[in-house]
């Protein structure tokens, strides 16, 4: 799960002005933009649409409807904002008293129980951990712990620091009982972080609840991920693609219905240490910051599933458009490094000229 940025200066909150033109429903990795109460306000919202925006999850949390009904619609949205909470509440491995944080407590030990929501996306976080050779994977935790990502000081460890971290890392050790109400994590030392996964999947269940409750168009923003649904030809739902180079500016455009669109672009939290710029988004095999890639888009038919493959899809660098050609389901937006700049086929991606 994610975790509370830094605060951001008054520069950063005027530069998401280009955004504003989304109606602020950027699949940007934008920074939560520095609100000092927990309601960060209701502003942007286009004609027929009710925004509300509230830090959770550690970031800025944005749920839009698209509901005629004005007074459901805010209902709705109160309702979506709880929920938010009581999954954060049982998923967080920030919070001491999370289901995660016990199960990674007891790492080694017997099964324990757990809630079907916690089995819901330990399922899902182990079979996209599977779809992606282990590139996105939930066991992480030692290895961003030991880079200092959890909390401290972020610094470079020593080789042999590296290698202890890393074998302890493998989603296989995530292990759930035949009646799915038990789970542990058979290695000791091993944790499980969602960071990577943990967002969308909240989104996506926020939006079902707002589903049910009969909104006819919402969409869910938790920092970089996006779920949404009931967009239409006439009025779809624009997505912006952030220039990593050039924060709060667009680089690539795409309008959609529904579905997840998530963006892993490590822009905050990075350091320079050893002649490069070292960053949050490791690579389980090598236990060090990934490298080839500037920024990910992931547009899949859900949010968790975006929110895992932008991380896989990170990791595998250079390698990520020949893995996304190889499975159909995902499209995405990728920059490199080098600045090569790659969209899927089915995705009609407009681009914009890239500022120097
Ligand atoms: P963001 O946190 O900005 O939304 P991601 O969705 O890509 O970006 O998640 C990155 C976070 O996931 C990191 O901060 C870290 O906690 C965790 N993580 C880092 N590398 C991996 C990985 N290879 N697989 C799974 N989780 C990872
Ligand atoms: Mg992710």
């Amino acid at each position: 799960m994610g975790r509370a940025r830094g605060p951001r200066g008054l520069g950063e909150r005027r530069r998401l002005g280009a955004a504003a033109r989304f109606a602020a429903l950027l699949a940007l990795a934008l920074p939560a933009c520095g609100p000092s109460g927990p309601e960060a306000g209701a502003g942007e919202a286009a004609a027929g649409e009710q925004v509300v925006s509230r830090l959770a999850l550690g970031t800025l949390v944005s749920v839009v409807v698209r509901d005629p009904d004005t007074a459901r619609g805010r209902a709705a949205t109160e309702r979506a904002f709880a929920e938010i909470e009581r999954l954060e509440g049982l998923l967080s491995e920030w919070r001491e008293q999370s289901e995660i944080s016990r199960l990674n407590a007891g790492a080694g030990g017997p099964l324990q129980p757990v809630s079907a929501d916690t089995r819901d996306l330990l399922v899902a976080a182990r079979r996209l951990a599977e779809e992606s050779g282990g590139a996105f994977d939930p066991t992480t935790l030692p290895l961003v712990r030991l880079w200092g990502f959890a909390g401290g000081e972020p610094r470079v460890p020593s080789a042999p620091e590296i290698e202890a971290a890393r074998r302890l890392v493998g989603w296989e050790a995530i292990e759930l009982d035949a009646s799915g109400t038990k789970a542990r994590l058979a290695a000791a030392g091993a944790a499980i972080g969602l960071g990577a996964i943990g967002k969308g999947f909240i989104a996506d269940r926020v939006l079902a609840g707002l589903r049910r409750d009969g909104v006819p168009a919402a969409m869910v923003r938790a920092s970089g991920d996006l779920a949404f649904y009931g967009g239409t030809a006439d009025r779809p739902w624009p997505v912006g693609v952030e220039d990593p180079a050039h924060p709060g500016e667009i680089l690539a455009e795409l309008d959609l219905l529904g579905g997840g669109v998530s963006t892993s672009a490590p822009t905050w939290r990075r350091f320079e240490a050893d002649g490069r710029v070292q960053h949050h988004i490791l690579d389980p095999r090598t236990g060090s910051p990934a490298r080839g890639a500037r920024s990910v888009t992931v547009v899949a038919p859900d949010a968790t599933r975006s929110d895992a493959f932008s991380t896989a899809l990170f990791v595998l660098g250079s390698a990520a458009p020949e893995f996304v050609r190889a499975h159909p389901g995902i499209e995405a937006v990728i920059l490199l490094e080098d600045g090569t700049r790659w969209a899927s086929q089915g995705l009609a991606v407009r681009w914009r000229e890239p500022l120097p």
